[in-house]
């Protein structure tokens, strides 16, 4: 049983404010307390009339001295308001008979508004007003503006919040020593927060620096990073494989001969990268390990290495990738780097059906397929491992909540083990990011790229260059190179006046006779896409025209020009991931961003940034400038919410404050710890670990 307030009866259906307040999630005393002004209004003095400025938001009480409907077609209200200082006019352009009558002559206003300069001298056009009495008292306090809605108006929400503030359990839970110095008691700052006295300066208020703004950002996230510290306590309990060595004393490890079957030696950046992976496979915890390095630097072969220690020790190792295309790749570099080697590869994806389907579900029960790779088709329920000890998977951001719960339920799948989890990633976690929703994860970076890359210049034209683009594009296949063609969306939406693949295609294929152009979009069947991509990889196809299906992982070092039209439409990091396509052989390569004018503001800054760089790390940076945190990492947007008052970039230094603190809050006092976490958090601390 919950002890949330009785629910009224059953046959008294919930009032439209109250299911508003449902809805917001304003259930118990404390969720009200919780929920701040979003602003204040001052209406703790009255001015005189004679000393307002224009421009001024100002309270002032007068006696209505002529009250009058003008104008034909458009009627409005005038009021003439004297306070014995002076005059002020009141316009209202829509009124309901009922204002008609408190704004009658005679009757005594307050009325608070901006004041403008007008014909008839200083005017407020609609202004709050009410009737009252002579000397009728002023608030004490500042006036809260909650964030409210047509269903859950303004002043019923400031009267069951006041209610409740009375009631809700605000007492200290945290020990003065964790708090940073000089902020106020909980139960004081959220007080001060609701009814603020006058000499509070708003500035401080609405910008979130005052004191007691500051003691709610710290309890929200101490609570974060208690949540956070909680769950990696709860995984080192938890029991994994150990991955290491050789099942069988074979003299002869897989790693070992992997390594020096591949065509290329490791950079230093992936012999360390590897390094932390195998410290965490070879110990009996499961491993949660985020491999982050820019588009290109190598991450394939690390997760291919990771895969033959699995196998080594005896285990099965799944590799899942969010789309058909990029999972083939995966598949491909993988059957042709391990296959020779002895291993079964296994194929499996939401185009494999039937008999062959069936066949791969068997090999992987039987624990004959070593290793597997697909989309998400790898986790479903229907398909059981043997001895799954590592799953790895690439661009995790791009996969669904259900899909990672879904991957969850394979790890722990094993009644005792747990497997471990290798996440790969071109785009890198903000710091501030990493050190909150992302603290129960470990990372590594590969920060170099393999040798022998030439840089990718970028250039940037406006759509009047096609032709010219499109020339160059000549010279690239007469040379032996391949072309990629990117198109923003396929089948025309007249509105948006892109263009679209289909058409683009039919006039490459048009503008450049003997040369053959390929189409690949996302309304394609996946066995159609596959044969065009392979087309592409055997370069019979020397342009290829595309949506943004090749936006992750697809891997042709031949390719050493790329144009993207439209590219204004484009967010940074999917342009970086684009471009990341090319470049990937020695071969000197371009990209070509070609935009339709004008540009945004914000359309300019991204093109500017993807021309002045091609280090993903600052890429990323930028693409954080110009669009905020919150919607940085997609996928966590559910966590996001968890963060309702601190931020992120703003609040480093309370951060990093909780962050110092939370170790050892949890070690002294853990009782104290945990109750603060389900003030804070309650039932939500749960999305914490999806
Ligand atoms: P990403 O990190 O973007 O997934 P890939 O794993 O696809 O990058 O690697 C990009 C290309 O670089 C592939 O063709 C891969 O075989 C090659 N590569 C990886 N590591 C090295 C290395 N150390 N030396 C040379 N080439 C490498
Ligand atoms: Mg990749």
């Amino acid at each position: 049983m919950s002890n949330t307030p009785a629910e009224p009866g059953a046959a008294r259906p919930l009032s439209g404010p109250q299911r508003a307040m449902r809805k917001l999630g304003l259930l118990r005393d404390i969720d009200l307390a919780l929920h701040l002004p979003l602003r204040y209004e001052d209406e703790t003095r009255i001015e005189a009339i004679a000393a307002l400025r224009e421009g001024d938001t100002a309270q002032v009480e007068g006696v209505v001295r002529s009250s009058e409907v003008e104008g034909r077609s458009r009627r409005q209200l005038v009021v003439k308001l004297n306070d014995g200082s002076g005059e002020l006019v009141l316009r209202f352009l829509n009124f309901y008979p009922a204002q008609q009558k408190t704004l009658a002559r005679g009757q005594r206003l307050r009325v608070r508004g901006e004041v403008r300069g007008g014909f008839l001298g200083r005017e407020m056009v609609h202004p709050a007003f009410k009737a009252v009495e002579p000397g009728a008292p002023l608030p004490a306090a500042l006036t809260p503006v909650y964030p409210a809605s047509a269903q859950l108006p303004q002043a019923y929400l400031r009267k069951a919040i006041g209610s409740a503030l009375v009631r809700a359990p605000l007492e200290e839970i945290l020990p003065p020593a964790v708090l940073p110095p000089g902020l106020p008691a909980l139960k004081e700052a959220v007080r001060l927060l609701h009814q603020p006295p006058p000499s509070t300066p708003p500035a401080v208020l609405e910008d979130r620096s005052h004191p007691a703004w500051q003691r709610l950002k710290f309890e929200e996230l101490l609570a974060q990073q208690l949540a956070q510290a909680q769950a990696v306590a709860q995984r080192a309990k938890l029991r994994a494989p150990a991955l290491s060595g050789c099942v069988g004393g074979d003299d002869r490890p897989l790693h070992g001969r992997l390594l020096s079957a591949l065509p290329f030696g490791l950079t230093g950046a992936q012999q360390r990268v590897c390094a932390e992976i195998d410290a965490d496979l070879a110990r009996p915890v499961p491993m949660h390990r985020l491999l982050q390095g820019d588009v290109g630097s190598g991450k394939t072969v690390v997760a291919a290495l990771s895969a033959a220690r699995a196998i080594d020790a005896g285990w099965q190792c799944a590799l899942m990738a969010p789309t058909e295309i990029l999972a083939e790749q995966h598949f491909h570099k993988l059957v042709q780097w391990l296959q020779p080697l002895g291993v079964t590869v296994a194929w499996l994806s939401g185009s494999r059906k039937g008999k062959k389907r069936a066949a791969m579900i068997e090999k992987i029960a039987s624990g004959e397929a070593a290793l597997v790779v697909g989309t998400h088709a790898v986790i479903q329920d229907d398909v059981v491992f043997a001895r799954l000890g590592l799953a790895i998977v690439d661009e995790q951001h791009r996969f669904g909540v259900a899909q990672r719960l879904q991957l969850r339920h394979k790890l722990t799948e094993q009644a005792a083990l747990e497997a471990h989890l290798l996440t790969m990633s071109a785009t890198p976690i903000p710091r501030t990011l990493a050190m909150t929703y992302y603290a129960d994860l470990d990372v590594s970076t590969i920060d170099e790229l393999p040798p022998g890359r030439t840089p990718v210049v970028t250039k940037v034209f406006a759509d009047q260059k096609r032709a010219q683009v499109i020339e160059r594009i000549r010279d690239e296949v007469a040379r032996g190179r391949q072309v990629y063609w990117v198109c923003p969306l396929v089948e025309e939406s007249e509105h948006l006046d892109l263009q679209n693949a289909t058409a683009t295609h039919a006039e490459l294929g048009a503008a450049l006779p003997g040369c053959s152009v390929g189409l690949l979009h996302g309304r394609m069947a996946a066995a159609e896409k596959a044969a065009v991509m392979a087309q592409f990889h055997g370069a019979q196809i020397a342009v290829l025209v595309a949506t943004t299906v090749i936006e992750v992982g697809v891997d042709v070092p031949n390719a050493s020009l790329m144009v993207i039209e439209h590219a204004e439409r484009f967010g940074l990091a999917q342009l970086h991931q684009l471009r990341g396509r090319v470049g990937r052989g020695a071969v000197a390569s371009v990209c070509v961003l070609l935009y339709t004018p004008p540009l945004s503001d914000t359309g300019k800054a991204r093109l500017k940034a993807m021309a002045d760089t091609t280090d993903g790390f600052e890429i990323a940076r930028r693409d954080l400038d110009i669009r905020g945190p919150g919607e940085f990492m997609g996928a966590r947007q559910s966590g996001d919410e968890l963060l309702r008052f601190a931020d992120l970039n703003g609040d480093s230094g309370l951060l990093e404050h909780a962050r110092r603190v939370a170790p050892r809050l949890l070690a002294e006092r853990p009782e104290a710890a945990r109750a603060h976490v389900a003030r804070w958090l309650g039932g939500r601390s749960e999305f914490l670990k999806a």
